[in-house]
């Protein structure tokens, strides 16, 4: 029976190596997919930058889901290039066509003064609570990481704030800021579900920050309690990764375009109207804004009004728990953002129909350069 060496060198001469420094400048957008073969406690001591983390054990159970094309060039690697190499031959069997083994493993990398990442661990505790999130291939430990890390805006702690804030809580998206001036009214709670009975007369972001910090200890809620401005937005917005728009009025909706325009922060925005929603998203660097849908806001008196119009209770459920969706797939960077199409629901049909939008070239606003974007206050035409 042949020995384990005598193994290893007849699996050696059946697979490609490469070396650190191959893989090192080969290691860019495009270039072979890394995967790090190790245990948990050698991965957290550190990893090659952009590359996948699946156990030796766990590699041909998973491999389909990370790599699904079998022609996709695959470089695996271990502490010290054995472990790969054995799982390289059994990526061939599998029928990966270009698959190599980093020669050295990760101990040659750090010798050779290759950067390193370390990977920001989650505690046993939220390995627990987001198992159902770390199960999924497209999000696993990193993207929860990622939420963890990732920073949310909700415009409005109503109707649809209420929702979409809910499950980006329970989601673990690690902070989120809410902008909203009023308080909570018995006429609320058809549909937002944020308050109840007991929080009448609470200003909505301290209500909302006891609900969502009940459904979830991890995350952090800031209580913005004003009414967004030309004076207040850039400083609101600054910090957040993504802004969900759940404004109830027009000159809410403009300012916080073009600031976001100003600052490239990406928007998800709805808006809902008696039995019918519409979602979209507008990214900073690519496809339409607000204002290439609608240049100008509507003259005053001509826009529905928001406390006059009625509104199905139902329908910011859906509508905002949409833009959550949307939300998560920026923050980890997954799937198709609904960016250049408009998402509108009625929910008297149960029908959705997607409406492709453009992007205006001469958009008065997202054609400029961001630091030429001017802020207006138009006036609070909702309420005359
Ligand atoms: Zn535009």
């Amino acid at each position: 029976m042949a020995g384990f060496q005598e193994l290893l060198s007849k699996v050696r001469s059946e697979i490609r190596e490469i070396s650190v420094e191959d893989t090192q400048a080969r290691a860019v957008e495009g270039g072979p997919v890394l995967i790090d073969v190790r245990e948990r406690d050698e991965y957290e001591q550190g990893f090659i930058p952009r590359a996948q983390w699946i156990p030796r054990g766990f590699l041909e159970l998973k491999i389909e889901d990370a790599v699904p094309e079998r022609d996709r060039e695959v470089v695996l690697y271990c502490a010290g290039g054995t472990r790969s190499a054995l799982a390289a031959r059994s990526l061939q069997d599998l029928g990966y066509s270009k698959v190599s083994s980093m020669a050295g493993g990760f101990r040659a990398w750090k010798n050779a003064g290759f950067p390193f990442d370390r990977p920001r661990t989650l505690t046993a505790e939220q390995v627990k609570r987001y198992s159902r999130h770390i199960m999924l291939p497209e999000v696993g430990e990193a993207g929860q990481a990622r939420l963890l890390d990732a920073k949310v805006l909700f415009i409005g702690a109503g109707g649809l704030g209420s929702p979409s804030s809910m499950y980006l809580a329970a989601a673990g998206v690690g902070t989120l800021g809410l902008v909203d001036d009023d308080v909570v009214d018995e006429s609320n709670l058809q549909r937002q579900l944020l308050h109840n009975v007991e929080r009448l007369g609470m200003p909505k972001v301290e209500s909302a920050r006891k609900t969502l910090q009940l459904l979830n200890p991890d995350v952090k809620v800031i209580g913005h309690q004003e009414r967004l401005s030309s004076e207040n937005v850039l400083r609101i917005i600054a910090d957040y990764d993504v802004i969900v728009d759940g404004a109830d009025n027009f000159p809410t909706r403009y300012l916080l375009n073009d600031a976001a325009l100003k600052l490239k922060k990406p928007v998800v925005h709805a808006s809902i109207f008696r039995f019918e929603g519409q979602v979209t998203t507008f990214l900073p660097d690519s496809g339409p804004c607000y204002r290439c849908l609608y240049p100008d806001p509507p003259p005053p008196g001509m826009a529905p009004s928001c406390q006059e119009a009625g509104v199905l209770g139902v329908l910011p459920g859906l509508v905002g728990t949409m833009q959550a969706n949307e939300a998560v797939k920026i923050l980890l960077g997954i799937g198709e953002t609904l960016s250049g199409r408009l998402l509108v629901f009625d929910a008297l049909s149960t029908k959705f129909r997607t409406l492709k939008l453009r992007k205006d070239p001469n958009c008065r606003v997202c054609s400029k350069p961001p630091e030429q974007i001017e802020l207006i206050d138009y006036e609070a035409f909702c309420s005359i």
